[in-house]
C-alpha cells in the first residue's frame, strides 16, 4: 500500500488486477478454466453481484438458511425480485440435507442453491461437500458465500460442486477490506450474457467483459486495496489453505480450552464449529457492553453476536495471531472478569472514570 499511486488506465493496474483474478481463482482449487471478477467494496458487494446476476429470469433461487448471513442472501435476492425458496432451518441448525432434497425433486422451476459456507454469526461449518454433491445430482448451479471461510478452509470449486464462489480479502485471506470477487468457470462467465442484469453498477457479466476481454476495469478500483491484496493472495498460497487452516485451528483450539477451563459456554457443539470464530455466553452478572469495553482497554476487541443472540460474544483466531496473543487475552479477561464481578464495584469506560 505505501508503493507509489497508480492510474487505474495504467498497463501495469490491469497487469495486477488479472494477477489477482487468477490468484484468487486459485484460492478456491480453481484451474485455468476458471477465473475471478474483482470488485471495489465489501464482501456483500460480491454476494449482490453474484445473486443478483447468475438466475435467469425464469429461473428460480433455493437459499439455505440457517443463520443472519443466510437471511442477508434472501434480503439481496427479494430487493431484486428474485423468484425463490427459502429454507429456513433456524439459527445453530444445521441444513437438512433430507429437505433440500425433497425440494429440488418436487420443483424443476429451481435452477440455483444458494448457501453460506461458515455462517460467521454462529460461527457454524455448513456441510458444503455433502450439499455440493446433492446440487449437482439434481444438476443445478451452487453459489457459495465463502467470505468467512476461504483461506482458511477446506473448500474446493471441482470437488464441491461450486458454480460461483464469493469471497472477499480481509477475511481468512488476511488482506484489507475494499476489494471482494466472485469466482466462476470462464464457460459459466460467458453463458451470463444471456441473462438481463438487474442492476447498473454490480452486473457481473459486465465487469467480466471488461476485465477479462477489454483488460481494464469497467469502473474505479479501489487500486491500492489491490495492490495490497495481491501481496495477501502470494501470502496465502504459500501458507495453503490446510496449513492456514491447522494454524486457525490451533488457535481456537486454546481459545476453546481457556474458556472451557473457566466454566464458559459455547454456543455450538465442538462437531459444528469453524476454525475461525467461537461464540461464548457473557458471564453472568456482567453486560456485553460492560465486557467488551473493559477489554478494549485492556486492547482487546470482541465482538458481539447478530440480533437474534444477545448475551453472547465472538472471539476471532483469524488473521495473523500467534499462541502468546491468546496467552495475553486471557490475563486481560481475568483482570477484567475479576474487576467487574467484584462486589459493589461498577465499570466505568476510561472518559467517564
Ligand atoms: C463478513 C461476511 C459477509 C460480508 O460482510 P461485509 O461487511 O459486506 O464484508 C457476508 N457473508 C459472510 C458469511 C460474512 O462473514
Amino acid at each position: 500500500m505505501s508503493s507509489p499511486d497508480r492510474c487505474h488506465r495504467e498497463p501495469e493496474v490491469a497487469q495486477s488486477m488479472r494477477a489477482v483474478r487468477a490468484k484468487a481463482a486459485r484460492v478456491c482449487g480453481g484451474t485455468d478454466a476458471d477465473t475471478a471478477v474483482v470488485l471495489a467494496g465489501s464482501g456483500t458487494a460480491a454476494l449482490e453481484a453474484a445473486v443478483a446476476s447468475v438466475v435467469p429470469p425464469d429461473g428460480r433461487l433455493l437459499i439455505l438458511d440457517n443463520g443472519h448471513y443466510g437471511e442477508r442472501i434472501f434480503r439481496i435476492a427479494s430487493v431484486h425480485r428474485i423468484p425463490l425458496i427459502r429454507l429456513e432451518f433456524g439459527w445453530m441448525r444445521p441444513f437438512d440435507l433430507g429437505e433440500v432434497d425433497r425440494v429440488l425433486s418436487e420443483d424443476p422451476s429451481i435452477t440455483h442453491v444458494a448457501m453460506i459456507h461458515h455462517e460467521t454469526s454462529t460461527g457454524m461449518l455448513n456441510p458444503l461437500r455433502a450439499a455440493g454433491e446433492l446440487v449437482a445430482r439434481h444438476g443445478r448451479a451452487l453459489i457459495v458465500d465463502a467470505i468467512s471461510s476461504l483461506g482458511s478452509e477446506r473448500l474446493d470449486l471441482a470437488a464441491d460442486h461450486i458454480t460461483w464462489c464469493v469471497g472477499t480479502a480481509n477475511k481468512c485471506l488476511e488482506g484489507l477490506p475494499g476489494v471482494s470477487f466472485v469466482v466462476g468457470s470462464h464457460a459459466a462467465f460467458d453463458a451470463l450474457g444471456e441473462v438481463p442484469a438487474r442492476g447498473f453498477y454490480l452486473d457481473l457479466h459486465g465487469h467480466y467483459h471488461s476485465q477479462e476481454h477489454l483488460n481494464a476495469p469497467m469502473f474505479t478500483p479501489a487500486v491500492q486495496v489491490l495492490t495490497a491484496f495481491e501481496k495477501a493472495l502470494d501470502f496465502a498460497l504459500e501458507e495453503g489453505p490446510e496449513a492456514r487452516g491447522r494454524r486457525y485451528d490451533a488457535l481456537a483450539q486454546a481459545v476453546r480450552s481457556g474458556f472451557g477451563a473457566r466454566g464458559g459456554s459455547f454456543l455450538l457443539p465442538a462437531g459444528r464449529r469453524a476454525n475461525s470464530v467461537t461464540n461464548i455466553a457473557v458471564p453472568e452478572g456482567l453486560t456485553y457492553q460492560q465486557l467488551h469495553d473493559a477489554l478494549k482497554d485492556e486492547g482487546f476487541v470482541v465482538y458481539s453476536t447478530q440480533d437474534k443472540l444477545a448475551g453472547w460474544f465472538r472471539v476471532a483466531t483469524m488473521g495473523q495471531l500467534v499462541p502468546a496473543d491468546i496467552e495475553a487475552f486471557f490475563e486481560a479477561y481475568d483482570r477484567v472478569v475479576a474487576k467487574l464481578a467484584a462486589p459493589g464495584e461498577r465499570y466505568l469506560p476510561e472518559e467517564e472514570r
